[in-house]
């Protein structure tokens, strides 16, 4: 029998809150096992990348790279119509980052003769880790490579978990293709993370990494990035629905199973502003839960889960804003009313038709989404993780002349008489007489 919290707001208790908010992330547990995959990887390379692949994946391999024949093999196993569907959900993919691209350079004048601009670079080598353990992620090589590529970035390669029998999923193999991955390899974890920070005899260091994973990967990314840039933590997935007495309970309850299967430690919460609802949610919950293939582990996952009662929409706001919901979907008859006053959320999704899964597949939008509550103060996947900016300024004489006495002002008040002196150097003061 599962159970879930099933509760008014006002009879939620603070250790019931503190427990939703915080949801345990498990990184400070594993930190330590972490480290030491990570110091061994940056001593020893690649032959630590074979003692912790046999010991954590279960699999020997004299070679982590996929080579070129394993990925043809792959692209050739897959049947047509599922390889349609894959490039499919790239075009969409591509499509809605080249929507987010910025302008490679763009000037304004300030005033006459100052004249400021910025300029647009892409890093020059991105890893992405696509996770393998209880599932395949094929859908989350496309979600790193793709804005990586159409961002302009170099090289991109992806680390994936191998399966028992050294192989890697073909779909997985066959999106790497698709999404233009310059090199595929076979490894998964902290050791994965680690390859791709340090590099090693094999795998290239990059710049940055991105992609989900689950709290070995996450503790392994929030350790590396004195050597390598990181998206933000994301780990085991969470939906958060907003709904009123408009929504559909079954398609409530379908979202929150759909969400609980990924991982025992998933976190699905309803909040309404309906008594009606939140009791027909909760039975078909549990009707879905008995059902559904993966149901041991929705089973797992639902202890972790919520429905929650308030007295108005304002009410579910306030909750979902502290929560800061990775996924979140409105399902009310009012959606603008609750948009407009959203402040935290990974990715939104309005509407009965705007589920969870078509985010994490096709529609187009990121789904690698700061989890945990980092929404707060991260962007989900986007073109910018991709880009840096330089700022650029070109200034005449006469544009100099009309900042000058704010800058020698500024400068000599901080005691930094040389920036002063740079300044008046261009108006006849010679420093050296
Ligand atoms: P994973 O690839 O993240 O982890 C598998 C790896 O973990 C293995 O290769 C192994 O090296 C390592 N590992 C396993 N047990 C270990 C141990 N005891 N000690 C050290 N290392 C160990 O795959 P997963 O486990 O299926 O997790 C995927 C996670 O990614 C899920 O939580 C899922 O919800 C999440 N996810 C999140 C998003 C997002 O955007 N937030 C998207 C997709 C998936």
């Amino acid at each position: 029998m599962v159970m879930m919290l099933f509760k008014k707001l006002s009879d939620v208790s603070e250790a019931e809150m503190q427990k939703l908010l915080s949801r345990g992330s498990g990184l400070e547990d594993v930190a330590k096992t972490v480290s030491a995959v990570l110091s061994d990887v940056r001593t020893k390379g690649d032959a630590a990348l074979r003692e912790y692949t046999a010991k954590f994946d279960k699999v020997e391999l004299a070679n982590f790279e996929v080579s070129e024949e394993e990925l043809q093999q792959a692209l050739s196993s897959i049947s047509p119509e599922l390889l349609d569907h894959l490039k499919s959900a790239a075009a969409n993919i591509r499509a809605f980052h080249e929507a987010q691209l910025p302008e490679a350079i763009w000037f304004m004048e300030l005033k006459p003769g100052v004249v400021l601009g910025q300029k647009a670079t892409p890093l020059e080598s991105v890893g992405a880790y696509a996770p393998g353990g209880r599932a395949s992620y094929p859908s989350t090589v496309l979600m790193t490579v793709i804005p990586a590529r159409v961002a302009g970035v170099e090289q991109v390669i992806v680390c994936t978990p191998p399966r028992p029998d050294g192989s890697v999923h073909p779909l997985t193999l066959a999106a790497s293709k698709v999404a233009g991955a310059d090199k595929v390899f076979k490894l998964g974890g902290a050791q994965a993370i680690g390859a791709m920070a340090y590099g090693t005899e094999t795998v290239p260091k990059v710049d940055k990494i991105v992609g989900p994973g689950n709290v070995f990967v996450t503790s392994a990314k929030m350790q590396i990035r004195d050597v390598a840039e990181i998206d933000f933590p994301a780990g085991p997935s969470e939906v958060l629905i907003i709904a009123d007495e408009s929504a559909d309970a079954v398609m409530a309850a379908s979202d929150i199973i759909a969400q609980a299967e990924h991982d025992p430690n998933s976190l699905s919460i309803l909040i309404t502003s309906s008594d009606t609802l939140a009791e027909a949610v909760n039975k078909e919950v549990l009707v879905q839960a008995e059902k559904t293939a993966r149901s041991s582990i929705v089973k797992a996952s639902l202890k972790n889960a919520a429905i929650i009662i308030a007295d108005s929409l304002e009410q579910c706001i306030g909750f979902s804003n502290k929560f800061a919901p990775e996924h979140l979907e409105i399902m009310v008859s009012d959606p603008d009313f609750v948009l407009d006053r959203i402040k935290n959320a990974g990715s939104i999704f309005i509407g009965n038709y705007s589920p969870v899964p078509v985010g994490d597949y096709a529609s187009g939008t990121n789904h690698v989404l700061p989890t945990s509550g980092y929404a707060r103060v991260y962007s989900g996947l986007n073109i910018n993780h991709f880009i840096k900016y330089s700022s650029i300024q070109r200034i005449s004489k006469s544009g100099l002349e009309s900042l000058k006495e704010t800058v020698i002002a500024l400068a000599e008040e901080e005691g930094l008489q040389a920036h002063a002196d740079a300044i008046r150097t261009r108006f006849g003061y010679k420093p050296s007489k």
